[in-house]
């Protein structure tokens, strides 16, 4: 295998397969407020015990030297990151960094309305939103939860400024598959960006949610007809293929890992609440960082171990053949 310590611009991270990795999901709690029934089972109590979560100085240890090995992408995840205590505080050390172009977080906006301000003064100028319906029973009967805390959490976010707002709708054949208009015209009339994502066998949960897998191919057509959509664009390191309202400001983003993959063109890597390093979600290749930093590592060979890692990066999941491979539930590394 060549050697992965890229000649050109040994500041950068390049896989067996030749990616660049410029994008780090860092998951800050594997904990959450809500149980959806695709990500945690119900009663699941089985959490990371609080002394292996990395501490802030440790996770910016390790932002720092991705940083100066290009990453300039941070995403803030969960389980729920707004669980995690002073959550702001990391934000503002991490974007405080030098490097770090882009910090982002993806919530499930039960407690967004108690923290937006705090996170947009940190630094979080973007965010993703899991809203997988628009009825509150049925928000209910998917995670157990408050619709209504939902919504004000979007509003109180839209009011200090952050922007884009972009809503991921976990897409379920016979669950919500009767929503995506309703979730169209909510994001036309707010300004938010919509993107609908195909169910994905991880962790037994998703196994289960297979069984509400929906092709989204058959829905964009179906959209794009209904809408009058064009092929878009949209800034953002993710995978989503966006479309757009050809005489309106509202883009839809279809994340297809089932029906149509994007691991050829894979820029990320995630970094899980308990320090390791997870080099594609559909895999169980992995590093355990935490050990590392507390055995004392140096700057250096942080850096080094971090290229070791990349080293074991897989070309893709494996979904369709071998589904149910991916023990751990999503919220250990936040999808
Ligand atoms: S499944 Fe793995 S290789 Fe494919 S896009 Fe996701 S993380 Fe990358």
């Amino acid at each position: 295998m060549a050697s992965l310590r890229n000649t050109t611009d040994p500041g950068m991270l390049i896989d067996p397969f030749g990616r660049r990795i410029e994008y780090l999901r860092l998951s800050v709690a594997d904990k959450c407020n809500l149980r959806c029934f695709y990500c945690l089972p119900e009663g699941h109590k089985d959490f990371e015990q609080p002394d292996h979560w990395l501490r802030f100085d440790e996770i910016e240890r390790v932002i720092k030297a991705f940083a100066e090995l290009g990453v300039g992408r941070v995403r803030l995840t969960g389980g729920e990151p707004l669980v995690r205590k002073n959550l702001h505080q990391l934000a503002a050390s991490l974007s405080a960094l030098p490097g770090i172009e882009d910090l982002s977080l993806s919530t499930n906006a039960v407690l967004l309305e108690r923290h937006a301000e705090n996170l947009f003064k940190a630094g979080v100028k973007r965010i993703n939103v899991s809203l997988d319906s628009l009825n509150p029973e049925r928000f209910k009967a998917i995670t157990g939860g408050e619709l209504a805390a939902v919504l004000s959490g979007l509003q109180a976010a839209r009011r200090v400024g952050i922007a884009p707002i972009k809503i991921n709708m976990v897409a379920m054949k016979g669950i919500n598959d009767d929503e995506f208009e309703n979730m169209v015209t909510y994001c036309l009339a707010n300004d938010f960006t919509l993107r609908l994502i195909e169910t994905m066998p991880i962790g037994s949960t998703g196994v289960t949610a297979s069984d509400h897998y929906l092709d989204l191919q058959d829905v964009k057509k179906n959209l794009s007809e209904r809408f009058d959509l064009i092929p878009g664009v949209m800034p953002g390191g993710g995978p989503a293929r966006y479309m757009q309202m050809r005489n309106e400001n509202l883009r839809i983003g279809f994340i297809t890992p089932i029906s149509q993959h994007f691991c050829e063109t894979c820029n990320r890597v995630r970094l899980s609440v308990d320090g390791t390093l997870y080099m594609c979600l559909g895999q169980e290749d992995n590093m355990e960082l935490r050990p590392l930093l507390r055995a004392g590592i140096s700057d250096d060979g942080l850096k080094q171990a971090i290229f070791a890692a990349i080293a074991l990066k897989p070309e893709k999941h494996e979904f369709k053949n071998k589904p149910g491979q991916v023990v751990r539930f999503m919220s250990m590394t936040g999808g």
